[in-house]
């Protein structure tokens, strides 16, 4: 039994780490209001996936069904669904649980699934994933574990993510550039995005390390833009040079690293690698990490003052 153990430890050690992909805020997240825009943007995230043989999960707000032509919106999510990438609930209304309170969250949950869960019983499929919207899971405890017993109740799984890149702060400053077509802006957007994202990933492992002494199955947060549109093949050229291997969001859920219990109950929305080092009890390489630089910063602030 226990050479049967070595034998398989060893195989798993040179094997490539694994990295599930994931998109936030569909159909889009956008500065223009566009329907051309978003379909466009998703058609090219969706040929860059396939083309890379990348499985994503996109996560659905149904509120913006009804913000541009509904009927094409839908489209746009039957097209993540014949491309074989899998959708999730992300609420209706992209709110926080800490605006709303745990009734009117759940509420809004619920409100956030008819068309996504009809679109996957057409192909035989359920709805299962959830991603909390700013990835603010409920405070204090108490309400944490209301939405966490709902959630489980009615058949979902939290979504959680072991690496976010920040590419909502470089998306909106990069839609208003191409609305106000300035190419130089355009180039220096991108640039800065894909040196960040590479730093950041980078972190992220170093980050896993630091806690389970190795790579975990990583989850990637990214959300439905033109920026990831125009990067899908830049995105997909990191992951190989990182020897990321992309796998399904359920795939890397297997990861025994996520069964790490998640004991963080406070307002700010952090990520996974965060909460589980509250319960290992163990420190994260924070003086390594790259922060979203100042002029990207300044850039979304002043496109986009609702911070
Ligand atoms: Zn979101």
């Amino acid at each position: 039994m226990i050479a049967v153990l070595t034998v398989s430890a060893g195989a798993d050690a040179h094997k490539r780490a694994t990295i599930a992909i994931t998109f936030d805020d569909l159909p889009a997240l956008t500065l223009l209001r566009d329907q051309r825009y978003v379909t466009y943007l998703n058609t090219m995230i969706l040929r860059g996936l396939k083309r890379h043989h990348i499985p994503a999960t996109g996560f659905v707000n149904e509120s913006k069904l009804d913000e541009l032509d509904r009927s094409q919106q839908i489209a746009v999510l039957q097209h993540w669904l014949d491309a074989s990438m899998d959708l999730g609930n992300h609420t209706f209304s992209h709110e926080s649980p800490n605006t709303l309170g745990p009734a009117d969250y759940i509420a809004d949950i619920v409100r956030g699934e008819p068309v996504t869960r009809g679109l996957l019983a057409q192909r035989h499929r359920t709805i299962g994933w959830f991603r909390h919207p700013y990835l603010e899971t409920g405070a204090p405890i108490a309400v944490k574990r209301e939405i966490d017993d709902w959630l489980h109740a009615h058949g979902y799984r939290i979504a959680p993510v072991t690496i976010d890149a920040d590419d909502w702060e470089f998306a909106e400053p990069y839609d208003d550039a191409i609305a106000r077509h300035d190419e130089r802006r355009r180039t220096h957007i991108r640039r800065a995005y894909l040196e960040h994202s590479a730093e950041t990933v980078r972190w992220y492992r170093a980050a896993a390390h630091a806690l389970f002494g190795r790579d975990i199955a990583y989850v990637m947060l990214l959300h439905a833009t033109r920026l990831n549109a125009d990067c899908i093949d830049d995105i997909a050229a990191l992951l190989k040079s990182e020897k990321l291997r992309p796998v399904s969001l359920t795939k890397a859920m297997t990861d025994p690293a996520y069964r790490t219990k998640d004991p963080y109950a406070g307002k700010d929305g952090i990520e996974w690698l965060e909460r589980w080092s509250i319960e290992l009890h163990k420190s994260l390489p924070w003086d390594s990490y790259s922060e979203v630089p100042k002029d990207i910063v300044a850039d979304y602030d002043r496109v986009d003052p609702d911070r």
